[in-house]
């Protein structure tokens, strides 16, 4: 939604999906987008942040430590015109710290023990950061190393169905940097794609509208130029 325009919401489901969002931990929304558009604009090139050709684990991880998280500035100042996104970007700690309490008290209020509290903050907030971290991560380490290449891309993003069923569609990566623009990675009826099916079922609900889609013959011709290389 941000970075690439996939989809619009209303503010209210805008501000809930990027509060949703902003409860992995995984920085301000704005600076997310902005890192990424880095990635999609230096794809495996000098100044990508996080590619696999500077090592495997500098993709995974490793960039973060050198500090490779890009800052919205003057470069990537549309993301931030939306006051929405200005407010929930801003307001990065509200949201994620709320993220990081809030399974001890509902473990708290369910079971009315201490103890029950203590077992919720472990697989609500640690092991639930940990792997949607590790999924995250590996969408630019193995997503960028294992897997086919059924479209010209120019950098070294892979589909891998394996990754895509537990990044919900984000393993579809050589269909991203190929379409960046869809609202769905998964492209054939078998790439399951399972953030495409909720984007389907948000549009259908009218809370979102799909602002583009690959055109057939696209798809065909790009397929087609690939096998040709
Ligand atoms: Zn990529
Ligand atoms: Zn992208």
């Amino acid at each position: 939604m941000l970075a690439h325009q996939a989809f619009s919401a209303p503010a209210p489901v805008r501000a809930l999906l990027l509060i949703a969002g902003t409860t992995a931990l995984q920085g301000p929304c704005a600076d997310w987008a902005a890192t990424h558009r880095r990635h999609h604009a230096k794809s495996d090139r000098d100044g990508d942040p996080h590619s696999p050709v500077e090592g495997f684990l500098h993709s995974h991880f490793g960039w973060l430590l050198r500090d490779r998280f890009v800052r919205t500035g003057k470069t990537y100042a549309s993301i931030v015109e939306d006051p929405v996104v200005r407010f929930v970007s801003n307001t990065f700690w509200v949201w994620a710290g709320l993220g990081l309490v809030a399974p001890f008290f509902i473990g708290l209020a369910v079971t009315g023990t201490l103890a029950g509290a203590w077992i919720a903050l472990l697989w609500g907030t640690a092991v639930r950061i940990f792997i949607s971290h590790h999924l995250t991560w590996a969408v630019n380490s193995l997503g960028h190393t294992f897997g086919t290449r059924p479209h010209d891309t120019h950098d070294r993003s892979h589909n891998n169905g394996f990754l895509a069923i537990f990044t919900w569609g984000e393993g579809w990566h050589n269909n991203h940097h190929a379409f960046p623009r869809s609202p769905f990675i998964g492209l054939r009826w078998y790439q399951v794609d399972i953030g495409g099916y909720v984007l389907r079922l948000l549009a259908w609900m009218r809370l979102a509208r799909l602002e583009w889609r690959v055109p057939r013959g696209l798809l065909k011709r790009k397929t087609a130029a690939a096998k040709a290389a």
